[in-house]
């Protein structure tokens, strides 16, 4: 028994290590909506990541040969540092992650990591090495704690404990009724967008990347939530590089880099001070932001007045 068991254990790793591989491509594919494109060269090694500095050299990229997105972007996020790219809609922020993951490969220009240029190795190697908290987390017809450990297989109870309280989730998992072990998903309690999000900052956690790719929320959270979540995801992101896609700006003051893309083209960069200093697009988009969110808390305060 004792000779069967080691093999049949094993047998179980392998399983759930392919399984959690393909899991996360299928997830990601299905947020980001695309299919796979790029193939890997025979006998790539795979990525090694010591420090987790990225670099984007002159990156020439459209999903169509007629139609350029990226017309030559050039940048580097240092190992631990976070940059946030900004810029209007459609500028080609979301394909600069997409590009990372290595879902297309280039038109021209390199992208590397830890100075290996991704196109050289494994695929599946430079998206373990990437944590994301997306947009939106599918959440799987499971309970919450095993929609936690997804993060990692082999967390423990206590570390998931752990991951659920930095994640400012834990005070509202206890009040469900079954605690840690109540079914979610489509089949199970439905959660809020905050809910979920931070259900993925607590996996993300878990799996604690070298590298993290933050793609903002476009749909807006009340101020309480998005507050809590920001909290949350400077702690998953403190030491570790991060590229943040940011709709909006007032959660990206603090990076150490501000890209603004415009139409494929960085057309600005520098800290949050220097860009308003330098009153250009940024500080333009940063006074409509202003605006409209000072017009939307006049509106919900006439609201609750009523
Ligand atoms: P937003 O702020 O609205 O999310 P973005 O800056 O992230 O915009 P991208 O999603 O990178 O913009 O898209 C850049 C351009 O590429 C857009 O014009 C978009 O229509 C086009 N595009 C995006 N994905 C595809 C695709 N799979 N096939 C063809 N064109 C695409």
């Amino acid at each position: 028994l004792m000779q069967l068991s080691v093999p049949l254990n094993f047998i179980g790793f392998v399983y759930r290590e392919i399984r959690q591989g393909l899991t996360d491509m299928e997830e990601m594919f299905n947020l980001l909506d695309i299919r796979q494109e790029v193939k890997d060269r025979p006998g790539a090694p795979d990525l090694v990541v010591a420090q987790g500095a990225i670099r984007f050299e002159d990156v020439r990229f459209g999903y169509d040969p007629e139609r350029q997105i990226l017309r030559g972007v050039s940048f580097e996020v240092p190992a631990g540092k976070s940059v946030a790219i900004v810029g209007p809609s459609g500028a080609g922020k979301s394909t600069i992650s997409r590009l990372l993951f290595r879902f297309y490969d280039l038109d021209s220009g390199r992208i590397t990591i830890d100075g290996q240029d991704i196109s050289e190795v494994r695929q599946e190697s430079v998206r373990k090495s990437i944590g994301i908290v997306p947009q939106d987390t599918v959440l799987f017809n499971d309970t919450i704690r095993y929609n936690i450990r997804y993060g990692r297989p082999s967390a423990s109870d206590e570390e998931v404990q752990k991951a659920a309280d930095l994640a400012q989730i834990s005070r509202f998992i206890e009040l469900l009724p079954d605690g840690f072990d109540t079914m979610v998903g489509e089949r199970g309690l439905k959660l809020s967008g905050g809910e979920k999000q931070r259900v993925a900052i607590a996996r993300t956690l878990l799996k604690s990347p070298p590298i993290l790719v933050l793609d903002e929320a476009t749909s807006a959270l009340d101020t309480h939530t998005e507050q809590d979540i920001q909290s949350a995801l400077q702690l998953v992101s403190r030491h570790r590089t991060t590229l943040t896609i940011a709709h909006r700006l007032s959660t990206i003051i603090d990076a150490d880099e501000i890209i603004v893309l415009r139409a494929g083209v960085i057309v600005e960069r520098g800290s949050h001070r220097d860009l308003l200093q330098s009153n250009g697009l940024y500080a333009e988009m940063w006074r409509m932001q202003r605006e409209e969110s000072e017009a939307e808390e006049t509106l919900r305060r006439a609201r609750e007045a009523d």
